[in-house]
């Protein structure tokens, strides 16, 4: 397995926050508990250095980690807990949309997913969006280990057919457990940022 640098920059609650747009970044989507933090640490393979949330939906803020020097995560609010005001919603999801319409150095979003459930609402809803914006984007779907493997190809189908995907090549499978998925994804990431 391959170690790979982490250096947590900055979380940043407003634009004059984030850190110079000097590397490519790759933003992170996804409800609160999909799996974020957990899937920063699987990638570079180290524990807890991006945080793993004890109480979701707190964790309102952009958090930017520079990975070996070469581009950067930028880890998006989790979207979807139900404790926060609608008001505060509507702030965050500004927030959230005004950096991935305007962030010059974005080379992709990475929507996050988990593989246990279909999608929700708000997980099309951030299909539907990202489908509106100029760069690519890919469906990660997490905690796979927790599903049997003979139930894989059933839970593949639902998410293809919900997210009206032109096949199952737009889903990437993972897992933080045992990094199943990591290193196609790190080929992708490769692609994005040489
Ligand atoms: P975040 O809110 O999206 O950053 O989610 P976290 O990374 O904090 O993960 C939420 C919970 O799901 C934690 O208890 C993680 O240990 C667990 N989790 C995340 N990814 C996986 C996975 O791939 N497999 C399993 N079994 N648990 C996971």
């Amino acid at each position: 397995m391959k170690y790979h640098t982490i250096e947590m920059l900055t979380s940043a609650v407003s634009p004059a926050q984030y850190p110079a747009p000097n590397l490519p970044e790759i933003a992170l989507a996804g409800r609160s508990n999909v799996g974020k933090s957990s899937f920063i640490n699987a990638m570079v393979g180290r524990q807890g250095v991006a945080r793993t949330s004890s109480q979701p939906g707190k964790t309102q803020t952009l958090n930017f980690y520079e990975i070996d020097h070469q581009f950067r995560f930028v880890d998006l609010p989790g979207y979807g807990y139900a404790r926060v005001s609608k008001r505060e919603r509507e702030r965050f999801n500004q927030f959230i949309s005004d950096y991935l319409h305007q962030r010059e150095n974005l080379v992709a979003l990475l929507l996050l997913m988990d593989f246990r459930h279909p999608p929700t609402v708000l997980d099309l809803g951030m299909k539907e969006f990202a489908d509106e914006l100029e760069i690519p984007y890919a469906i990660v779907t997490t905690k796979i280990d927790k599903i049997k493997r003979s139930q894989y190809s059933k839970h593949i189908h639902s998410f293809v057919q919900l997210l009206d995907l032109p096949s199952d090549e737009a889903l990437f499978l993972f897992s933080s457990e045992d990094r199943t998925g990591a290193a196609d994804l790190w080929d992708v990431i490769h692609s994005l940022v040489e």
